[in-house]
């Protein structure tokens, strides 16, 4: 599991961990994650974190129309795609590395 610490020593994993999580479904579904999904995976708040992947992280996410005819969601609930490419955590990684 990753964690971090924070200034006053707490350890933050809840965030991280469904950063990490939204990743893997993502990842694991390149056609893209219907927001339902993160709602069934107890994940109500995935609009947010994906914002955060998105503008802290640097992941390329993109929303497109939901693909799955059998689902009865409002159209307003979107599905997400992950594209895979650098991104600021990877670099990140490289500049500690060297
Ligand atoms: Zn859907």
């Amino acid at each position: 599991m990753t964690a971090t610490a924070t200034a006053n020593g707490a350890i933050r994993r809840t965030r991280l961990t469904q950063h990490d999580r939204i990743l893997a479904m993502l990842r694991a579904y390149p056609e893209g994650v219907c927001g339902i999904r993160f709602l069934e995976n107890y994940m109500p708040t995935y609009s947010q974190r994906i914002g955060e992947l998105v503008r802290v992280k640097g992941y390329t996410i993109t929303a497109i129309e939901c693909p799955y005819g059998h689902h009865t969601h409002n159209s307003n609930i979107g599905t997400y795609q992950l594209v895979e490419g650098i991104n600021a955590e990877q670099l990140q990684l490289e500049d500690a590395n060297g």
